[in-house]
């Protein structure tokens, strides 16, 4: 069994209008209705903002699943037009927030130093940032992947105190790997994924890197996640396209209970 909780999250990114929003979240609800909240990894369900409210109405407090965001920008207030502050995240009770996806990266100019801005703001206000990295197919091809993660992940928790490192949770994901049914090799998965661990270990302590999270990303399914759990260092999921469908998600959480208590 794990030290560390395994989670999985699912990112619905632009997907769900209010009512699928609900239709799904009860789905998977009364799926986990029989099992023990501690036989579970932590389940987090990061809808489209305007789908927060109703999620988090579904889910409750101190229930099975947990709310988070699939971004935020990183000032409280003002004037920044269709931006939504951390502050306003937390008052819908959101506790993980996504942070440096390569969508956001690739598509709306997250920087490193916006990622880096982003990652202290949610840690200020009180939520957990799941803060993501991974490398293209060109920079795998040139054989520069571990270059890029680290220095990505070094970036990402510029003047972040050790306190503070200690909770976050961090995603690997190969972005020729989102969204295309192309999964990382598991142990090539653990590999970076070690890294990532050894990069937080040498900007904190061995025994915060141990505490910290890392999870997979890319192309997860029911029928990988046995594998990707097996690994020594991935420590969950996070799922974009089989979170949508809730006997997929489902049958990703079942994986992931395997390391969480072998209650499978
Ligand atoms: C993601 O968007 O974070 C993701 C991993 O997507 P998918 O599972 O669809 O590859």
């Amino acid at each position: 069994m794990s030290k560390r909780k395994p989670i999985i999250a699912g990112n619905w990114k632009m997907n769900n209008l209010v009512s699928d929003s609900k239709k799904l979240t009860k789905e998977l609800k009364s799926k986990l209705e029989d099992a023990s909240k501690d036989s579970l990894p932590e389940i987090v369900l990061c809808p489209p903002f305007t789908s927060l409210v109703t999620t988090g109405e579904e889910i409750g407090h101190g229930g099975k699943m947990r709310l988070g965001a699939q971004t935020v920008d990183w000032r409280d207030s003002g004037a920044y037009t269709g931006e939504v502050s951390p502050l306003m995240l937390k008052d819908l009770c959101v506790e993980y927030v996504i942070i440096g996806h390569s969508e956001r990266r690739m598509y709306f100019g997250e920087s490193d130093e916006r990622v880096n801005n982003k990652v202290k703001a949610v840690l200020n206000h009180n939520m957990i940032p799941i803060i993501c990295c991974g490398e293209s197919l060109e920079q795998r091809e040139q054989g520069v992947t571990d270059s890029h993660v680290e220095s990505q992940i070094k970036a990402a928790l510029k003047e972040v105190s050790n306190s503070d490192i200690e909770k976050l949770v961090f995603a690997y994901e190969p972005i020729w790997a989102i969204g295309t049914g192309k999964t990382c090799d598991s142990q090539e998965a653990n590999r970076v994924i070690k890294l990532i661990r050894s990069v937080v270990a040498s900007l904190s302590s061995k025994e915060i890197a141990e505490k910290v999270r890392i999870l997979y990303g890319g192309s997860v399914k029911p029928s990988t996640i046995d594998e990707q759990m097996a690994q020594s260092d991935i420590d969950g999921a996070l799922v974009g396209g089989a979170s949508l469908k809730s006997v997929d998600f489902y049958g990703i959480i079942k994986g992931a209970c395997q390391k969480s208590c072998g209650c499978k």
